[in-house]
């Protein structure tokens, strides 16, 4: 069965969430007692992982310039690192950089950047086709493909990102953490909600059955994919249950919107960040402005891989009609994100979509994004601060200031200049390692 996603006709879920709910249920005592377990090994994979952090010292990094991921630049920069965290950033550096441990030359140095809307659990199995459960391919193999997914993400200067989600996502998320395996920090809401047959008071349930499993957000589908309209799921009364119940919980909620209807719907039942957005009008667009609603407009990337790698998704039951909706989606995106730029107050951050074949491709869509009209400087801003912000990670990622984490990466020249330099990323550091 094939995941549901933006383009995709609506089908249903891999596992239906009362069953999910019932299972947690029953799973929860066990959870409860194996709390210890990842805690006592996550030591044991530390000791003999060499990805491990060691403190051996500061670390110093030189670049030609920089930018401080909330719209300033810094010439002649020198950072300067120690235990996972910047320590210090220093301007006009002069022949104190003679010496630096990382010596760029002529690059941009920014914090990491970050994508608050990935797949890693999507790729291409052995047979050529997008990966379904039961197509075969093995744990390991599904384990393998997915970790390579991650790692081309962060050679592609991506630090954190927010994965809406599979049940996987929680493994991947404990082996980046444990240093297992380098990856961007991940988020995750280890699920999707779609299933329109809940009531609110079960959808309610279903919320608090995933804080208890550990998502860090809350994801749902408040309209179909776009190959099926974008129309309308869940009811006012749904939303509000799920929006409202994550809010208590201290979850974040994250929907898929297509249709203007479903955008108003959600911005209304209080939900707080907004997926894709297609069809929405200046007045969804100044709704979520009024609301605060943070918005994640694609404009490229994920149509165009899909089109990209047609064959392979040909035999993964895309139809004609889907790749003629997802290319007709493009030139509409683009407007609507047009329109998004003008709306004043309107917080729009940087999430990509990625799916199989995208991962470490995903600064193609910050590259639409500046074709389509936004400043350069405007749309780095959105994929380090600003999307941090809206992450809840505001404080520790997303700036290059002292004290935060040191998530860093550098590209040859400058993008502010010309975009397409974000495609050359020399160098990345994240935590405080280097692992470009
Ligand atoms: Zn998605």
């Amino acid at each position: 069965m094939v995941p549901s996603g933006p383009v995709l006709p609506a089908r249903p879920p891999v596992r239906s969430f009362t069953r999910l709910l019932r299972w947690t249920v029953m799973l929860r005592p066990i959870a409860l007692l194996a709390v210890g377990l990842p805690l006592a090994s996550a030591a044991l994979y530390a000791q003999n992982s060499p990805l491990t952090p060691r403190d051996t010292g500061p670390i110093t990094v030189h670049a030609a310039r920089a930018l401080d991921g909330r719209g300033a630049r810094i010439n002649d920069v020198l950072v300067t690192v120690r235990g996972g965290k910047i320590v210090s950033v220093r301007a006009n550096a002069g022949p104190a950089a003679a010496r630096a441990t990382y010596e760029l030359g002529d690059a941009t140095l920014m914090p990491g950047l970050i994508d608050a809307h990935v797949h890693p659990g999507w790729y291409i199995n052995r047979a050529g086709a997008l990966h379904t459960p039961r197509d075969g391919d093995t744990p390991a193999q599904s384990a393998l493909a997915r970790a390579g997914n991650l790692y081309a993400t962060l050679m592609a200067g991506f630090t954190t990102v927010q994965s809406v989600g599979g049940p996987e996502d929680l493994d991947l998320r404990d082996a980046v953490n444990r240093w297992q395996i380098p990856g961007p920090r991940i988020l995750t809401s280890i699920t999707q909600l779609t299933d329109t047959s809940l009531s609110p008071d079960s959808l309610r349930g279903v919320v608090r059955a995933l804080e208890a499993r550990g998502a860090d957000l809350i994801k749902l589908f408040a309209s179909s994919g776009l190959g099926a309209g974008g129309q309308r799921t869940f009811s006012d009364a749904q939303l509000e249950a799920i929006c409202g119940e994550a809010k208590t919980q201290g979850l974040r909620t994250v929907v898929h919107a297509i249709s203007a209807a479903s955008v108003r719907a959600a911005t209304l039942a209080g939900c707080m960040e907004i997926e894709h957005g297609t069809f929405a009008t200046d007045a969804e667009l100044q709704l979520m402005a009024a609301h605060g609603t943070i918005f994640d407009p694609q404009v490229c990337l994920v149509f165009q891989n899909y089109i990209d790698h047609r064959d392979i998704y040909a035999r993964s039951g895309f139809t004609g009609a889907a790749f003629t909706a997802l290319a007709d989606a493009i030139p509409k995106a683009t407007e609507m994100f047009r329109h998004a730029l003008a709306t004043p107050n309107l917080r729009i951050i940087f999430g990509t979509d990625a799916v199989a074949l995208a991962h470490g491709r995903n600064e193609e869509e910050l590259i639409c994004r500046v074709h389509a009209g936004q400043p350069p400087i405007d749309a780095l801003t959105s994929a380090e601060s600003r999307t941090a912000d809206a992450l809840g990670l505001g404080d520790r990622v997303g700036s290059l200031v002292a004290g935060y984490d040191a998530d860093l990466v550098a590209v040859r020249g400058d993008p502010t200049r010309d975009i397409a330099a974000i495609r050359n990323v020399t160098f990345v550091m994240r935590g405080g390692e280097v692992f470009k």
